[in-house]
């Protein structure tokens, strides 16, 4: 496993757990470090576990990530945003120049997913291919999140278009949108890809029932 920087176990954000010499001879007590985004106080071990596990959980969520955007189409903007269902004033779609402000600007979006998978909680966070309706060829990518029960399952979704050799936009639409039920049905194929093609030939079968004998 990777080594990833520490983390507060409270806030997920990266934390210098690196303890003085002095600090070291008082081995009598744990040394603790104060968070300096939450202030809390820290053990060094727990951070480092902390680190570690968020690390793992957002190297599998970019990966995700990388492979959805490679997919993607270059398309104009108008036609992202046409395909995304941006509205003409919306200012929640953001340009990002190159994958990694992509996946920054992903991570950033999912970070209370993954603080609360690091802690082991039952938190969503899949990324789909988005397929044009008309075409069915894939369109644009999206991230559909979904926090876990202690933290009342709220979902959000990310949408992803990329409209240069270099540049992705990614869009989240309002909260008051609620999910999208094609952002749903492309996670649900993606995870149970079995579902469609069962679908499928159950049809086939009764296709078959209908021939005449
Ligand atoms: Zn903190």
């Amino acid at each position: 496993m990777a080594v990833h920087i520490p983390r507060c176990p409270h806030c997920a954000k990266s934390i210098d757990v690196s303890v003085t010499l002095m600090e070291r001879l008082r081995f009598w007590v744990t040394p603790m470090v104060s968070c300096p985004s939450c202030s809390r106080a820290v053990e060094p071990g727990h951070a480092r576990i902390m680190g570690n596990a968020y690390g793992e959980w957002a190297v599998q969520f970019m990966g995700e990530l990388k492979m959805v955007a490679d997919q993607l189409p270059l398309l104009k903007e108008v036609e992202a945003r046409r395909l995304m269902g941006t509205r003409v004033h919306d200012e929640d779609i953001h340009l990002q120049q190159g994958f990694d402000a992509l996946s920054r600007a992903c991570l950033s979006a999912a970070k209370q997913i993954l603080k609360e998978k690091a802690h082991g909680q039952d938190a969503d966070l899949d990324v789909a291919p988005l397929p044009d309706p008309a075409t069915g060829q894939t369109a644009l990518g999206a991230v559909l999140a979904k926090s876990s029960t202690s933290t009342g399952e709220k979902e959000w979704e990310i949408l992803l278009a990329r409209i240069s050799k270099t540049q992705y936009v990614c869009y989240l639409p309002p909260a008051s949108t609620g999910i999208e039920q094609r952002v749903r049905d492309a996670v649900q194929q993606k995870t149970h890809p079995g579902l469609r093609a069962h679908a499928s030939l159950t049809e086939h079968s009764h296709a078959i029932g209908r021939q005449p004998a």
